[in-house]
């Protein structure tokens, strides 16, 4: 492997505008393929979801899945698309053995959906419009694995396996038009305009779009040109890309090698390349193959595709509030910063606080347990807080049990704790567990007259009027009641049986 000079990133920006195309795939989440009825279930045995048409045996013939053109029109209409009034599939020619047709069924200068744009939303909360050129329909490959060879390349491999599971599961490919003018921010604007791909896709319910089952993933294209040029330099394509935060790390990469070959009088190679996570570099695949190359021509055993004017209006009619939109309606109903709001995307917990608050939990506390006790115990779990085993309706139900008394911060936490650990429901620990607050006078009396006998100093400076004082009390007797009396209570009784004033 040669290894370019990198250029630093400053200096990438002294010289270079980067320009970035990016290609997202996604994988729509049909019951059934795009061009037969075999079931699209992750994990069955290899080759068991198979038929003569997604195998491209002799005389075997497709038929359109309805459902998948609908997902695509609404992802097009989302992305403030135009949806054509009629369009074809198109056969991209090319030979290899994930693909046994001999060529993929995708759609090529008649996309389903085109001219759009999305709106992203950056950190500093600016908003930056990445322009859609086309989204279109298209099919899925088998998977091969590599056996032998050290890295699962096929370099090296002694044999191949191959499972046509995934071969015909439909997706939509959405390419943008060359982004100019991020500067700087290259790299956070296509990290942020694949995460707002994703969001808006999930909002759709099209897909789960799970980058890392590959369910999306990323082409990232970039090339460089001189300040004040107007022309754009030669892109190479990075391959795959299948998490935010190795688009981000690629087209980093990328332009800071860019750079290093363009410095040293080099010329960028129109080549395809493969992303590393553990360093973050690139390294060469194969020279790009023209359009041409694949000898496209329409396909001629698929109808061609042309969605009625009311069918798209109806389907326009019914889009969900998009994610960007939703966002900041949350954010200012629940009065908090950019900030924060990206701390509660980055935990993943926008839609388990809004649940939590839609089961009655006022969002000051959904969005406190969520992204406080609970996020520390995803954390220590490395699990996603969707996973831990409590749901937004129990959280909720704690909630009520804090806001009703029953319950103190302290105990709350216990509760939340029990049903992590599988004790039941939130009022089943509480039973189990003995965990309600203890606000009644004779119990508390006692032990508030023990803690004045035990601190006789601290309780004559209160008699003397240093009130303030009185915290220390008020602990010593939720230490000895182990957190369960009511510490608002208990303050009054110490008060009154000092006889001052609170
Ligand atoms: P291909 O299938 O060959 O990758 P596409 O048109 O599907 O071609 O995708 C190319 C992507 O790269 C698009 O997003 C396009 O906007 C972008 N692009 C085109 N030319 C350049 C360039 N010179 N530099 C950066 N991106 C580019
Ligand atoms: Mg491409
Ligand atoms: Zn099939």
């Amino acid at each position: 492997m040669t290894v370019t000079d990198l250029v630093s990133y400053e200096d990438v920006l002294a010289s270079y505008e980067p320009v970035m195309g990016l290609e997202v795939h996604v994988e729509l989440g049909t019951k059934t393929k795009m061009f037969c009825g075999c079931s699209t279930t992750l994990g069955a045995e290899p080759n068991t979801q198979t038929c003569p048409t997604c195998l491209g045996l002799p005389g075997s013939l497709p038929v359109v899945n309805a459902t998948a053109v609908e997902s695509a029109i609404k992802i097009g209409l989302a992305l403030n698309c135009e949806i054509a009034q009629w369009c074809r599939f198109a056969r991209k020619n090319y030979f290899y053995p994930d693909m046994p047709k001999n060529f993929q069924t995708s759609q090529y200068d008649e996309p389903i959906a085109f001219d759009g744009y999305l709106d992203v939303q950056l950190e500093d909360g600016e908003v930056f419009r990445v322009e859609i050129e086309r989204a279109h329909m298209e099919e899925d490959t088998g998977k091969s694995t590599h056996i032998g060879g050290a890295t699962g390349r096929i370099h090296g491999a002694s044999h191949s396996l191959l499972d046509y599971n995934r071969a015909g599961i439909p997706l939509i490919e959405i390419v943008t038009k060359p982004i100019t003018g991020a500067g700087a921010r290259a790299p956070e604007v296509a990290r942020a305009y694949v995460a707002e791909l994703r969001e808006l896709i999930r909002a759709l319910d099209v897909s789960e779009a799970r980058m890392e089952m590959g369910q999306m993933r990323c082409d990232v294209n970039l090339s460089l040109m001189p300040h004040g040029s107007e022309k754009f330099g030669t892109r190479s394509e990075t391959k795959n890309v299948n998490s935010l935060r190795s688009v981000e790390r690629a087209t980093r990469f990328e332009m800071q090698r860019h750079a290093g070959v363009l410095n040293d009088g080099g010329v960028i190679v129109q080549e395809t390349r493969h992303f590393h996570e553990d360093d973050g570099s690139t390294t060469s695949g194969r020279v790009k193959e023209e359009a041409e190359d694949y000898r496209y021509f329409p396909e001629p055993d698929l109808v061609p595709v042309a969605p009625a004017r009311e069918w798209v209006e109806e389907l326009r009619a019914g889009l969900p509030e998009l994610p960007r939109l939703r966002r900041n309606r949350l954010r200012e109903e629940w009065g908090i910063s950019q900030h924060e709001m990206q701390s509660v995307l980055n935990a993943g917990a926008l839609d388990l606080i809004v649940a939590t608050i839609d089961a009655g939990a006022p969002a000051d506390q959904a969005r406190k347990w969520w992204m406080g006790e609970l996020a520390r115990r995803a954390n220590e779990e490395g699990a996603d807080l969707a996973s831990l085993p409590i749901t937004p309706e129990q959280v909720a139900r704690v909630c009520a049990l804090v806001a009703e008394g029953s319950l103190n911060d302290k105990l709350a936490r216990q509760t939340i704790e029990g049903v992590l650990a599988g004790e039941g429901s939130p009022d089943e620990v509480v039973d189990k567990r003995g965990l309600k607050v203890v606000s009644d006078d004779g119990a508390l009396g006692a032990a508030v007259d023990e803690a004045i006998a035990a601190n006789a100093a601290v309780a004559d400076k209160i008699r003397g009027g240093k009130v303030a004082a009185a915290g220390a009390l008020v602990g010593a007797v939720m230490k000895a009641t182990r957190g369960q009396a009511d510490a608002a209570r208990v303050r009054e009784l110490i008060l009154e049986k000092l006889g001052v004033q609170g």
